[in-house]
């Protein structure tokens, strides 16, 4: 529970709430499962043969492969309750950590398998800013060069789509060709997310910074700027010839508001 990576944009700062703990408070605690493979170990043995094909995800209200990760092995127990039960369905990866590289043996002997890295800027100053304790760009790419050398199934993450690169396509254009450059071939795209619980933690963060990014950020909640992005993400696309999931960039804010329609 918890996740020391600490970015501001997370939308599972929520979570806080079962433990006792505010929003604010998201990435100054982690509270460890140390049980997690019994548990798991009995829960998937109690399941039931129709369901033996979903898709198992690690993880998406935390990363699985977060520093504690190196002593307590949960995340590497429970792959290799994976591979010992010889698990048909999927195991869906997702991470910002090239620790992920450590399970690569366990990793490769699952039958269905993808792995995803999270990576939102090449740029290091703007990484550390939002995403506080995470690895740097370098890394992550790098990580998905390895998994992808390993004969991995991968795709990046770019989520959040920072506002920024509505003003400047270039950069836009070299995540796209760094990402490319790795071997990856395919990705989730997802605009900025701006639920009031994540805009609690990121607007003191935006109140340090110059007026011009907080008009940036402010526009981020348009319907046009989001147009505007989405338009350059799937021009890049096919330039990159990326296979782009969910069939366009992902925009919970526009998911919202249709539902809110009367
Ligand atoms: S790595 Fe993921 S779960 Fe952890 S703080 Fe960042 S966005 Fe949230």
């Amino acid at each position: 529970m918890g996740c020391s990576f600490a970015c501001a944009y997370c939308y599972a700062s929520f979570m806080g709430r079962f433990c006792g703990e505010s929003i604010e408070s998201w990435g100054r605690y982690l509270s460890v499962k140390v049980n997690a493979v019994e548990v798991f170990r009995r829960d998937l043995g109690r399941l039931s043969a129709k369901r033996r094909d979903a898709t198992i995800l690690l993880s998406s209200v935390t990363d699985a492969w977060q520093g504690p990760e190196k002593k307590y092995r949960l995340t590497r127990g429970v792959l290799e309750t994976l591979r010992e039960d010889r698990y048909p369905g999927t195991v869906a990866m997702l991470t910002k950590s090239p620790l992920v590289l450590r399970d690569l043996d366990v990793i490769a002997a699952l039958a269905r398998k993808e792995v995803g890295v999270t990576i939102t800027a090449t740029d290091d100053a703007i990484g550390r800013f939002l995403e506080v304790q995470a690895p740097s760009a370098a890394d992550r790419l790098r990580t998905l060069a390895e998994l992808n050398a390993a004969g991995i199934p991968t795709y990046a993450f770019v989520g959040p789509l920072l506002p920024h690169y509505r003003h400047r396509r270039d950069l836009l254009d070299e995540l796209f060709r760094r990402i490319r450059d790795t071997g990856t071939r395919a990705l989730f795209v997802e605009h900025l997310n701006t639920s009031p619980h994540i805009q609690q933690r990121l607007q003191p963060l935006l109140a340090r910074t110059e007026p011009e990014v907080r008009a940036v950020y402010r526009t981020a909640r348009q319907a046009d700027h989001r147009r505007a992005l989405s338009g350059m993400v799937m021009d890049l696309v096919g330039k990159y010839g990326f296979e782009i999931r969910l069939g366009g960039v992902i925009d919970h804010q526009a998911d919202r508001n249709r539902a809110a329609a009367p």
